[in-house]
């Protein structure tokens, strides 16, 4: 069995209602992770406050202490937004919202915001890759100067998704000017993969997976991994996800997935049902999966803090 070449980061989506400062405490005494996903803001609201400066401040203190890395938290962008249907009013007000975000971002110094491509709402999917190219042209040219990068998650195939399978994602990164490209890559939620068809759970599965990645994307562009269980089964495109272990993909569909090392390299998210104690007993099952998988090595990703 491969070392893993990094010790692995794991956590959860976790709730701002109590101010950003508390996400990485959580994140560490209740969950157990050492990486995060949030909001920046409500996410079902269009109109965004600005972050308490003491927040803000506070939180990249609490970053510090308990020794999380920027580049393994995530903003997960509103749901609200659709940077590829044909409505004008909302697609303007996605663009400047998804704006407002990269700008929040930059002030929390994280370095990732998430967002699923949109779904084209009927008018095709080479219309709304038109749509999703023209806004993130858009959002980069009015934050020319922000490190923040736009990871394009993979959804699954209902409503009009676009980006349920990597060559889509490809085509959307492969229109974009390139002096903007390299502010874009890639997300993976093992839900939404196995929704459209990604069998995480066999070889053939996983090598279609890598080779696809591979081929339309490259490993460079992977920049987290949501890691859910499915409600469904295989191909069903209905987006429900599940506690690890209890869906159909199940504890042998993660174990063989936690098999390959290349997935190691990027932050497993939790995007679950429950909270805090609940991510905590994915988690638990994560590691023990980890565990079974190869005792020797690294997989206690646990920080120690005092305090
Ligand atoms: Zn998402
Ligand atoms: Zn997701
Ligand atoms: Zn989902």
């Amino acid at each position: 069995m491969m070392k893993h070449p990094y010790p692995l980061r794991v956590g959860s989506h976790m709730g701002i209602s109590g101010g950003f400062a508390r996400v990485p405490k959580e994140t560490v005494e209740e969950v157990g992770g050492n990486a995060f996903q949030i909001f920046n803001h409500s996410p079902r609201f269009w109109k965004v406050r600005d972050p308490e400066p003491a927040d803000v401040e506070l939180f990249r203190q609490q970053m510090l202490h308990f020794g999380i890395q920027p580049q393994d938290a995530l903003v997960h962008s509103s749901y609200l937004i659709n940077l590829a249907g044909p409505k004008q009013e909302v697609y303007e007000q996605s663009i400047d919202l998804m704006i407002r975000e990269v700008q929040i971002c930059d002030r929390l110094s994280l370095p990732y915001l998430n967002v699923h491509p949109g779904s084209h709402l009927g008018t095709g999917e080479a219309l709304g890759i038109e749509r999703v190219r023209d806004a993130l042209h858009r959002i980069f040219e009015a934050t020319p100067n922000s490190p923040v990068m736009i990871l394009l998650e993979g959804v699954s195939q209902k409503g009009g998704n676009i980006g349920y399978r990597i060559p889509q994602i490809g085509t959307i990164i492969d229109q974009v000017d390139p002096q903007y490209r390299p502010r874009l890559g890639y997300c993976y939620d093992t839900c939404h993969g196995f929704d459209s068809g990604y069998d995480i759970t066999t070889p053939d599965g996983v090598k279609e997976l890598m080779a696809e990645l591979d081929g339309h994307l490259g490993w460079d562009l992977l920049k987290m991994i949501h890691l859910n269980d499915s409600k469904y089964p295989l191909g069903a495109n209905k987006d429900r996800h599940e506690n690890i272990g209890k869906g159909t993909i199940g504890i042998d569909g993660f174990s063989h997935f936690f098999s390959y090392p290349e997935f190691h390299s990027v932050p497993w998210l939790l995007e679950t049902p429950g909270d805090n104690a609940d991510h905590h007993q994915d988690l638990m099952l994560i590691r023990e999966i980890m565990h079974r998988i190869d005792p020797s090595d690294i997989w206690d990703w646990r920080i120690a803090v005092d305090h």
